[in-house]
Parts: C-alpha cells; sequence; structure tokens
C-alpha cells in the first residue's frame, strides 16, 4: 500500500537517485559495518547500504513503516528497532557504530544532544540536516550561528560538511535547504576538560542566557579570579567564547563556589 507522508514524524524522503549514490559512496558502507541508521523511511538510503553491509539495525517511530521492514525480504540481515531515536540507548548496540541518517529535521536539535552523549561508541555519524543546523553545528565564535550546539559538538566531533542538498531531491520538499554532514569522534586525547560532564554543565549555564554576561550566567560557579587567571574578562557573553577557553573555564572551577 502506498505510504502517505507524515509530516509530524518529518517525513520528507529522498527520491533523487544521484544524490542517493553520492551520499552512499560518501558512507562508504563494508561488509562487516556496525551501521545504524535512524528514520530508514521507506529505504531510500537502506536498499543502497543493505547491499553492501551484511547486517542493518534500523530505528523507525513510524508503526507502519517499521511493520514493513519486518516484512522486508531481507529482514533476516536487519534488525528492526520500533521506537523513538530520541530515548534509544545506542549504547546497547556495542562499539565501533556508523551511524546513518536522513534526520527528521523537527527534533534535529535534541536528536543531536542525545546521540552525542554515544560518541565513545561511535565510528563516524552521516546526517542529513537542515543547511542551518550544520551551520550551527560548525559555527565559529562570535557568529550569529554560535551556541551551545556548536561548542558541545565541536568538542566531540570532528564534523565535515559533505554537499548541499536542495528540496526537490525529497517528496514531499521540505521548505528549507539541506546539507549532509560526517562527524568523526574525537579521541580521548583530544579532549580536555577534566570533567566532561562539569563542562556540558558550564556551557549550558552560560549559553542559557545569550545576551548576559558570563559573570551573571556562571555566578556562583566560576570566581572572578578564575576569569582573571584565564585572562578572560567575565564582561563578555558565551557567544564570544572559544571552545578551548570553556575548557579553561571548566577545569579552573571544579565545582560550584562555595557560599
Ligand atoms: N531515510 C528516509 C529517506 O531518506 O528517504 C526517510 C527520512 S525522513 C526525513 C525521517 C524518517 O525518520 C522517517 O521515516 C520518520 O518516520 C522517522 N522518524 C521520525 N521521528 C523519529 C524518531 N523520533 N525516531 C526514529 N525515527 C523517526
Amino acid at each position: 500500500m502506498a505510504h502517505i507522508p507524515r509530516k509530524r514524524f518529518g517525513q520528507h524522503f529522498l527520491s533523487h537517485d544521484g544524490i542517493i549514490h553520492h551520499l552512499v559512496r560518501a558512507i562508504d558502507p563494508r561488509p562487516q559495518d556496525r551501521l545504524v541508521e535512524i528514520g530508514p523511511g521507506l529505504g531510500a538510503l537502506t536498499e543502497p547500504l543493505l547491499a553492501h553491509a551484511r547486517h542493518l539495525t534500523v530505528i523507525e517511530l513510524d508503526r507502519d513503516l517499521a511493520a514493513r521492514w519486518r516484512a522486508h525480504p531481507e529482514a533476516a540481515r536487519l534488525t528492526v528497532v520500533e521506537g523513538d531515536a530520541l530515548d534509544f540507548d545506542f549504547s546497547a548496540l556495542g562499539q565501533d557504530l556508523r551511524l546513518v541518517g536522513n534526520l527528521p529535521y523537527n527534533i534535529s536539535t535534541p536528536l543531536l544532544f542525545h546521540l552525542a552523549t554515544f560518541s565513545p561508541q561511535l565510528r563516524d555519524a552521516h546526517f542529513m540536516l537542515q543547511k542551518e543546523v550544520v551551520d550551527r553545528m560548525v559555527a565559529e565564535p562570535a557568529t550569529r550561528d554560535y551556541g551551545r550546539l556548536s561548542v558541545m559538538l565541536q568538542y566531540l566531533f570532528h564534523m565535515e560538511g559533505l554537499m548541499d542538498v536542495p528540496p526537490e531531491a525529497f517528496t514531499p520538499p521540505p521548505k528549507v535547504m539541506s546539507r549532509v554532514v560526517r562527524l568523526i569522534p574525537k579521541r580521548e586525547a583530544e579532549r580536555h576538560a577534566l570533567d566532561e560532564s562539569r563542562f556540558a554543565f558550564l556551557v549550558a549555564q552560560a549559553f542559557s542566557q545569550r545576551r548576559k554576561m558570563l559573570r551573571s550566567t556562571l555566578k556562583g560557579q566560576v570566581p572572578e579570579a578564575v576569569f582573571a587567571k584565564l585572562g578572560i574578562d567575565s564582561g563578555r557573553r558565551a557567544e564570544t567564547l572559544t571552545l578551548e577557553e570553556f575548557v579553561g573555564l571548566s577545569n579552573e572551577s571544579p565545582g560550584p563556589e562555595p557560599s
């Protein structure tokens, strides 16, 4: 039966053969890879991935689509998880995972934050996203796009935009341009926060009120003496701080100030 795309699940199915081919070439799937696709939909990526990989795990929220995948002729080579990728525990799938997805755009930011928590389990990830979201992921400090998403993902991953994809490549077409991005987790030696939860907390606090000065958003967390030691003016805003400066603040102030 024909599937009617569901807006609430962000269903825009890739339908441009050239772009699908290009994307699968960029992923370069190998038979032994532990491939995990988020949102297989009608299979634009799933089918070519299955042609290369021995096994594939797919996570699909739409019950009708998940049922299709369970009934697929190659179902023996598929693990179908019917559920929400937003609360799926990717660590249950083991190590060295290769994530792939033309992600539902309506949940892309929370999904990226969720997936970031599994970065040690990943070999790489290739995602199709709204171009505007990829711009935020790779943004430099002191630009409009720079924010918590940029700092957290740049701390955990090397990222590279691979190609722009116009709305006409999808059925139905989304209203925005899309972009494919590759994420490769940084090695432990490349991540310098002594306490990564503390680092994540301070970054979230600093950006919680974007227009406010750090001395106000980080009040009670980072003493003025630490700002002075690191040569960071506490009158600056979070959006001007580099990744290294955030790491410095968290390493030099390992806990809240005693009251
Ligand atoms: N991969 C297909 C393609 O490229 O044509 C479909 C992409 S479509 C943009 C997004 C897919 O993610 C849909 O199949 C949708 O049902 C599924 N989806 C939406 N929200 C989801 C969620 N929270 N968890 C898992 N899958 C989800």
